[in-house]
């Protein structure tokens, strides 16, 4: 399918397509090329073959002949001939039957891509590399076969020698005219890396206008010219002429263009492989298909989706070796990714950081708080959330050493309230529990914030004051039973109130070393004595004797 707009030339800028001309070279050039002792040539088997072909009189067996005299060539194209390339049912192992079965069309492919690929030999001092243009020259070839293959009147077998030969004009320059191509080379390689922007250069139209300033001519130019004296078929001359602008071909409609515009096409998608624009000629390939050859989503997807591995195989079948390609959706996933990190500028970089910083320290903070919270839980109790034995434990053991240290006083207070087994026989459980958080709450009020208050267990609360003489701690004693017994408990649906005894102990420890559990087995007995004296009542405990001593079990009732 063709329209009448022209296809961009790869060498214009994609969102300004403008057609190139294929200028004609200065005489000169294309006669010194050809002049050349250098200048390559086609091996004796492809030129005669080409010869045969052309001249309708030859017949089969006469190619076959001709093949059949190199026998290292034979083997070659019998072991592609027979291998997935051609994916044919049938065993093939004579050049004539493959001359029969495949045709001779694709036996004369195959013949001139082993001779291509044969052509040419490392230069000493250049930059031009051989195995990388053969290389690249096989994706190319890969491309063209994948594209014509989904057309149904073209060759699959003369596209893709067609895509191998497209570029032979570069490797033609590099051994004809060594020194200027390699200025060429230079200076492409130099403008191709540009790490202080991020502007990509079009390749072809850069490519192209050193050649002219270097070489005095063009790639597309020298193939066509050397192509010709190797008597190539009209269509690979055609495609070598007009690969990167297939509209100064005219031809319009003819199976030519079509062929031109699978060279074209193929050159792009193997941009796709070799460039750090990947996504531009993606974009660049799926709409040209399209437009040109009037190739739906499907089949270009399919060429897409099958290239690396199809390339890979190639190689394989004609012994070239190849570093694979990665599938095209990872090379465009990569770019894509690149191409964000780029667009990054130092700012938003920094800014980026800053942020992630700040978050960090957020979340460092979180989870100090976090770890803070836990821990509070593991000292908490859970119903009057005020603090539990074990903290309480932990804090007199502590308060001992620093009274023992400063030798500064010490007092312990055990307040139980008096009859709750009534309270809630009389109010419920429930409002035994809202009383003992209530009674919890209402008292730590009254005393001084480094005084703890914990609770011991069931409805008995503790307290300690740490600095505190026995009168003081008397004082704070009745101070918390005389509040209590005036409090009014108000849970929205009643009122309550309810007494408390306290037990007190007191310790100097100016006088010697008194322990935890005489102190706490102190304020108990006081607090026995208090319940025994009628309730609602403070006590002051005395030094326990050991035949005194009541040891209490916790947390089972008294
Ligand atoms: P006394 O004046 O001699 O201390 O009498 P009492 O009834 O207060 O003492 P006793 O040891 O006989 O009973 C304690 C009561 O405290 C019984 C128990 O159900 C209640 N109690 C203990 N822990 C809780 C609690 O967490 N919630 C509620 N609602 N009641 C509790
Ligand atoms: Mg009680
Ligand atoms: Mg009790």
């Amino acid at each position: 399918m063709q329209t009448n707009t022209p296809p961009p030339s790869i060498g214009s800028d994609t969102n300004n397509l403008s057609p190139q001309t294929a200028a004609e070279p200065p005489v000169h050039t294309v006669h010194t090329i050809l002049n050349s002792k250098n200048l390559p040539t086609l091996p004796v088997l492809a030129s005669k073959l080409l010869e045969l072909t052309a001249c309708e009189e030859t017949t089969l067996a006469e190619i076959a002949n001709v093949i059949a005299q190199d026998i290292a060539l034979s083997t070659k194209i019998l072991r592609v001939a027979n291998s997935a390339f051609f994916a044919f049912p049938q065993k093939i192992s004579t050049i004539s039957q493959a001359v029969s079965i495949l045709g001779t069309s694709a036996v004369r492919s195959l013949v001139l891509s082993f001779s291509f690929l044969s052509i040419g030999k490392k230069q000493k001092h250049s930059l031009f590399n051989l195995e990388q243009f053969w290389e690249r020259s096989l994706v190319q070839a890969t491309a063209a076969k994948l594209i014509s293959e989904q057309m149904s009147n073209l060759d699959g077998e003369e596209a893709f020698t067609l895509g191998l030969l497209q570029n032979i004009g570069k490797l033609v320059l590099a051994i004809t005219l060594p020194y200027p191509y390699n200025q060429v080379l230079e200076q492409l390689r130099k403008q191709r890396v540009r790490p202080e922007t991020n502007d990509s250069i079009d390749i072809i139209a850069t490519e192209r206008e050193l050649e002219l300033r270097f070489t005095g001519i063009t790639h597309t130019e020298v193939g066509y010219h050397v192509a010709k004296t190797w008597r190539l078929p009209e269509n690979l001359l055609l495609s070598i002429r007009y690969h990167h602008c297939p509209d100064d071909c005219g031809e319009d409609g003819s199976q030519h263009k079509q062929i031109i515009y699978v060279a074209y096409l193929a050159n792009i998608l193997s941009l796709l492989f070799y460039t750090d624009q990947p996504e531009r000629y993606h974009k660049l390939f799926r709409q040209q298909a399209k437009k040109l050859l009037g190739l739906s989503t499907v089949r270009v997807n399919m060429v897409l989706k099958t290239i690396d591995k199809v390339f890979g195989q190639s190689a394989h079948f004609f012994g070239v070796k190849i570093t694979p390609v990665k599938p095209v959706a990872e090379i465009l996933q990569e770019a894509n990714l690149r191409l964000s990190l780029l667009n990054l500028s130092y700012e938003e970089m920094n800014r980026e950081l800053i942020q992630s910083k700040l978050e960090l320290e957020r979340l460092t903070k979180e989870l100090a708080q976090k770890n803070r919270m836990l821990e509070n839980l593991a000292n908490v109790d859970g119903l009057t959330e005020i603090h539990n034995h074990r903290y309480f434990q932990n804090f007199l053991d502590s308060e001992i050493n620093r009274s023992i240290r400063t030798e500064r006083p010490l007092a312990l207070l055990l307040a139980d309230i008096d009859n709750f087994k009534n309270f809630n026989d009389t109010y419920g459980h429930q409002t035994g529990d809202f009383l003992l958080k209530e009674f919890g709450r209402a008292t730590k009020e009254i005393i001084r914030e480094y005084d703890l208050i914990a609770r011991y267990g069931g409805e008995e609360f503790v307290y300690v004051f740490p600095e505190t003489s026995q009168d003081e701690a008397m004082l704070i004693a009745e101070k918390i039973r005389k509040h209590t017994e005036e409090y009014i408990f108000n849970d929205t649906l009643n009122t309550y109130q309810i007494t408390i005894s306290i037990g007190v102990a007191h310790a100097s420890f100016a006088d010697g070393a008194i322990n935890k559990n005489d102190l706490i087995a102190m304020a108990d007995n006081a607090l026995y004595e208090a319940k025994n004296s009628g309730r609602n009542c403070v006590v002051l405990g005395s030094t326990v004797s050991k035949k005194k001593k009541r040891w209490f079990t916790f947390p089972g009732p008294r």
